[in-house]
């Protein structure tokens, strides 16, 4: 029995310590796996507590209570770099925080945060704080999250942008700096426009060029605004391709619409621009072709006077001769008639005619010339004086003259004929043009920079386009036959070019017409020296022997008659070969008269040999083409001038005295 009891305890004690050996093995292997769980919850908090330290943005967690009142549960250490204040004054004071940001932003910052707070919805913000005196740029962006308590936790993130900012910033300056030039540069039109034609930018010079302000062009459409009826299917077509295809199309010549109705030509270029991130633009640069035109115009002008001028050289050459001779001999046979007589009378109108004659050939000849034919000093003022008495005298009984003449006009050289019979040609048709009466005025100033302005203005009936761009051609005329040639204006267009000038005319239907001319001028201090060579000019009666080379029979009598006339003593020759001949047969003279066309040596062959012959003896190279052989001759040869066909008696005493003279 004991034994039996010994047992059972022995067997029990057994059992027990097995349990308990058991037991313990579980206590120890669960306390390894709470070591185990603690390392690795240790070692993840590092982890968090590094990534939190390390990351380049601020992190928190703000807490909300009910009443709103509000405090950070955690700020990462960044934070405290962010907002410049130290890590555990913000932890305990999130006001802080506040004070760091930047005036300006400051009330739209608390505001956020009121909102945030009451509606509770997530917080965004980019603004300024002020760090030691910096501005750095930031961005914070937090979620609430309700908890059980009522409280509400905010979870957040701050993140440095000064950089981005700056960058924005940057190319913000950089586009406008582009806006700015775009809107600057004052002879290129520049335009932007949407897909579907809406303008969205408009420079300056747009606004010059096609008369609206930006205002009133930007929103509107290119179609409605600068493209007329007859483009616009093809102007919308191009647009379409353009955007369909990012090509631009060609540059080209176009004439559009401006504001007041009327056609600008402008020379257009086009551009898409991409920006990423944006709708792409499509830019217009249009250049003002107005001025190029103008040019072109004029080039056109001048060349067609230049052709036409060649052509009347050849008839007047012949001409003139004709005249010459008529001229010489009538003024001859004048000398020797009693004055009054009916012979004299005879003679007197034959000069007349001749005179006349020869002064339309003279201005068919100054279509070609590149010079004056005189080059004497002017007083604009005295002509137009002139030109009024005739007028009052002959046309004008419904046209008002007025005389608008600056008192202390500055001169100018050139041809008094030429010059009077330009502006009796502006006159005329400034008559012909105030058809009811009205009133031309006469106007002369002083410009700037040494020219003078002569201006001829009426209210009459004005030109209408297409009559102004072709006023000035040859034999261009609005006028019934017979009355008008159309030479008028293309005379005065040539007259103006040889005096080196330059003529504008502005004119409207219904508005009348101004023409203004514009000369360079002698200023004041100058003019005692021109006075000096003019009165040069004039000169006292000598006998002279003269030596007249010309191959024409007509021109040999008549003006050797003349010069005798003249008290002179004439010797005449058919050729420069016999002239030269003569005189190295000792043949003496004062003066020779060389006629510039003739078969032979001719002019410039007979002037070359005598220089070596005879290198001081005077010449007057006769010419009825004033052309530039002629001016390049009486250049490079000493003591040579120009004698324009026809001349009267007076006037070839005069030179004949003045060469000698000099
Ligand atoms: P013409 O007078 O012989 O016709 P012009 O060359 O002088 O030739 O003028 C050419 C044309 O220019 C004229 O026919 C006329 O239509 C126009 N014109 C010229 N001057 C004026 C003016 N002052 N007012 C209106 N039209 C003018
Ligand atoms: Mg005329």
């Amino acid at each position: 029995m004991v034994l039996g009891i010994l047992l059972m305890v022995g067997l029990w004690i057994m059992q027990l310590r097995r349990t308990v050996h058991s037991r313990t093995r579980a206590l120890r292997e669960e306390v390894a796996q709470r070591q185990q769980r603690e390392e690795a919850l240790r070692e993840s908090k590092a982890q968090y507590d590094n990534l939190v330290e390390r990351i380049p943005v601020g992190v928190y967690l703000i807490r909300s209570k009910p009443d709103h009142s509000f405090g950070f549960d955690f700020a990462s250490p960044k934070m405290a770099d962010l907002f410049g204040v130290e890590l555990d004054a913000l932890r305990k004071d999130v006001q802080l925080g506040f004070k760091a940001v930047h005036p300006d932003d400051l009330d739209h910052f608390v505001k956020l945060n009121q909102d945030g707070l009451k509606f509770l919805v997530p917080f965004f913000w980019e603004g300024r704080v002020v760090v030691e005196g910096d501005v750095k740029w930031l961005h914070i962006a937090s979620t609430p999250e309700p908890l059980a308590d009522g409280d509400v936790l905010w979870h957040g993130v701050v993140v440095d942008i000064t950089e981005r900012k700056r960058s924005e910033e940057a190319l913000r300056e950089s586009e406008g700096r582009f806006r700015g030039l775009l809107q600057c540069v004052d002879s290129v039109a520049v335009q932007g426009y949407a897909p579907d034609g809406t303008i969205q930018y408009w420079n300056q010079a747009s606004e010059r060029l096609y008369g609206f302000t930006a205002q009133e062009a930007v929103g509107r459409n290119l179609l409605d605004l600068l493209i007329p009826p007859e483009m616009q299917e093809g102007v919308a077509e191009a647009m379409r391709t353009m955007w369909a295809t990012g090509q631009a199309i060609p540059s080209s010549e176009l004439s559009l619409l401006r504001k007041d109705g009327s056609r600008i030509q402008v020379y257009s270029s086009h551009a898409i621009v991409h920006i990423p991130g944006r709708e792409p633009e499509l830019f217009c640069i249009d250049v003002d072709l107005t001025e190029r035109k103008r040019l072109e115009a004029q080039l056109q002008q001048t060349q067609k006077m230049q052709s036409l001028g060649s052509l009347a050289g050849g008839v007047a050459h012949d001409i003139n001769n004709v005249l010459a001779a008529i001229l010489g001999l009538a003024s001859a046979n004048l000398e020797i008639q009693p004055q009054g007589s009916p012979t004299y009378r005879a003679f007197e109108t034959i000069s007349k005619a001749a005179i006349r004659g020869g002064k339309t050939v003279k201005s068919l000849l100054s279509f070609a010339r590149q010079s004056p034919a005189e080059d004497r000093v002017v007083d604009m003022n005295a002509i137009l004086r002139d030109e009024v008495q005739l007028l009052e005298r002959t046309t004008l009984s419904v046209v008002r003259l007025e005389l608008d003449l600056q008192s202390d006009l500055h001169a100018m050289r050139g041809d008094v004929s030429a010059l009077t019979h330009a502006l009796m040609n502006l006159c005329v048709n400034a008559v012909d043009a105030m058809v009811e009466g009205g009133t031309l005025t006469l106007r002369t100033r002083n410009l700037d920079s040494a020219w003078i302005e002569i201006q001829v203005q009426d209210n009459g009936l004005g030109m209408p386009r297409e009559v102004l761009n072709r006023a000035l051609d040859p034999f261009f005329t609005t006028k019934d036959v017979g009355k008008g040639t159309g030479l008028g204006l293309s005379m005065v267009y040539s007259t103006v070019m040889a005096h080196h000038g330059d003529i504008e005319i502005q004119s409207d239907p219904g508005q009348g017409t101004c023409v203004s001319l514009r000369f360079p001028a002698i200023l004041p201090a100058d003019l005692p020296q021109a006075m000096d060579h003019e009165a040069a000019q004039e000169g006292a009666r000598t006998k002279l022997r003269v030596l007249l080379v010309d191959d024409d029979e007509l021109i040999r009598s008549s003006i050797g008659a003349v010069l005798a006339a003249l008290g002179h003593e004439a010797s005449t020759v058919p050729s420069g070969e016999e002239a030269l001949e003569r005189l190295q047969m000792g043949l003496e003279a004062d003066v020779m008269i060389l006629d510039m066309n003739m078969p032979g040596l001719g002019g410039a062959g007979t002037l070359a040999k005598l220089r070596t012959l005879r290198p001081s003896l005077p010449v007057l190279l006769a010419t009825g083409r004033a052309d530039q052989s002629a001016w390049d001759l009486a250049e490079t040869y000493p003591k040579v001038s120009l004698l324009p066909k026809p001349f009267s008696m007076v006037e070839l005493n005069n030179r004949l005295q003045l060469l000698n003279r000099n």
